[in-house]
């Protein structure tokens, strides 16, 4: 299927900067605090000890409950506090540089963040993907990364710094504002989170960055976004993706446990070796012995196995076959992913007979191996398509990059 080019790429920057300020003139955020960091702000804010505990609680429903982005808007906390605190710190949400909608539904923002300490502001991708009945967002870790799998476009851009706790997580709030999956601020029935019809029920750490290379500030953002008192996700709907750090895999299973997803893309680590260098650190056997020991796993609570379509490369039946033979044992699922190409990469994606030939194989084998559609190419919003604004594609880059697609590399 040839893709048309009929981008509805909105541009508000204007609007949309000035209700989200991105300087914070250097506050830091209470967004992403746990409790006790809380406490102390709060502490610091000049409010009584007696009081610190039903301050917190207060706070954590505005952020969390009602999803606040200014003081001024908690009722139930004094005029002369709201002032104290808004002196000290901010709640504001992330800059929208950029918000674009693809034909298909799918959302992609371009955010800024303040700069930490000396460096400047920063810019990260975030991606909303509706589907029936759900919706995804995938949240970014890290601005650019240090890992460079060799079919990736993050991996393409340096590391620039991780994300904070904060950043992590005002990911999730500013799309719950454009989303409108806040309730309404201001009625009684605002105090409610509903379990059901929000936009966003699931969360994918899918985005920019290796999240396990991040691990504190993954794990407080998640933490928080898990919190019964607050956002209240479920962990089995939040899925983080690693190109196999192997020890924080036995964290994340013990410390956050939310679903995991490794990025497998090779079975022999001589391939593995050179498509996702961190193999040479954590050799296939030693990943798949975490996938093993990874805590809570059962035919409800499996772990997906991340596999890219490489022509010509890792696509052979012999592949699948010890893809197979290396699962065995591991309450799996295996998702196939098309390459999705970017200006300057060296693959092309896997004819589509062959991915579905591999998908069967994998299949017979008794394992669910759904062959991932590719969500909002036409803005460059599928996996491992992200980078940031500091190497935004050239308008020759973009028009090479539609050319590759029109050309059908494994459309679905
Ligand atoms: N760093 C983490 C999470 C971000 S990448 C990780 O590597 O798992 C999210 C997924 O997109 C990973 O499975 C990654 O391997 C895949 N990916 C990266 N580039 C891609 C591309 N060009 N086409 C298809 N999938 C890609
Ligand atoms: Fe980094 Fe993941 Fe891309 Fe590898 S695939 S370069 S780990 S973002």
């Amino acid at each position: 299927m040839a893709l048309s080019i009929d981008l509805k790429d909105i541009r508000h920057r204007d609007a949309l900067s000035a209700r989200h300020p991105a300087d914070d003139g250097g506050r830091p955020s209470l967004i992403g605090m746990d409790r006790e960091e809380l406490a102390t702000a709060v502490r610091a804010a000049g409010v009584p000890e007696r009081q610190v505990r039903m301050r917190v609680q207060q706070l954590w429903h505005w952020l969390y409950v009602r999803g606040v982005s200014d003081f001024n808007d908690m009722a139930n906390v004094s005029k002369a506090l709201r002032a104290e605190l808004a002196e000290r710190f901010t709640i504001a949400r992330p800059r929208i540089v950029d918000e674009q909608i693809s034909q298909d539904g799918t959302r992609k923002w371009l955010l800024q963040f303040p700069p930490r300490g000396a460096g400047k502001p920063v810019e990260i991708e975030t991606v909303y993907i509706p589907e029936d009945g759900r919706g995804t967002l995938c949240i970014s870790s890290q601005v650019g990364c240090t890992l460079t799998c060799s079919f990736c476009h993050t991996g393409t851009q340096k590391l620039v710094r991780n994300l904070t706790a904060d950043e992590i997580l005002s990911q999730l709030l500013l799309a719950r504002d454009r989303l409108g999956d806040f309730p309404l601020k201001d009625t009684p029935q605002g105090a409610i989170v509903p379990s059901e019809g929000r936009r966003i029920s699931n969360i994918v750490m899918m985005g920019m960055g290796e999240p396990l290379y991040n691990f504190d500030n993954v794990k407080k953002a998640l933490l928080i976004a898990t919190d019964n008192e607050g956002l209240s996700l479920s962990r089995r709907r939040i899925t983080l993706s690693t190109s196999g750090v192997v020890p924080e895999i036995y964290r994340t299973g013990e410390e956050i446990g939310v679903m995991l997803a490794i990025s497998l893309h090779a079975v022999r680590d001589e391939l593995r070796d050179e498509l996702v260098p961190i193999n040479k650190k954590y050799p296939i056997a030693e990943l798949m012995q975490a996938c093993r020991d990874y805590r809570g796993l059962s035919n409800a609570r499996r772990i997906t196995f991340e596999y890219v379509m490489l022509k010509g490369v890792n696509d052979s039946l012999a592949d699948a076959r010890e893809l197979v033979r290396l699962l065995k044992g591991i309450p799996a699922k295996i998702n196939l992913i098309p390459f999705n190409p970017w200006p300057g990469s060296r693959y092309q994606c896997s004819d589509w007979e062959q991915i579905e030939a591999f998908a069967d194989f994998v299949n017979r084998a008794g394992y669910a191996s759904p062959i991932r559609t590719p969500r909002g190419r036409d803005i460059l919003a599928a996996c491992g398509q992200l980078k940031s604004e500091s190497e935004r594609l050239r308008k020759s880059e973009r028009l090479a990059l539609e050319a590759m697609m029109i050309a059908g590399h494994g459309e679905a």
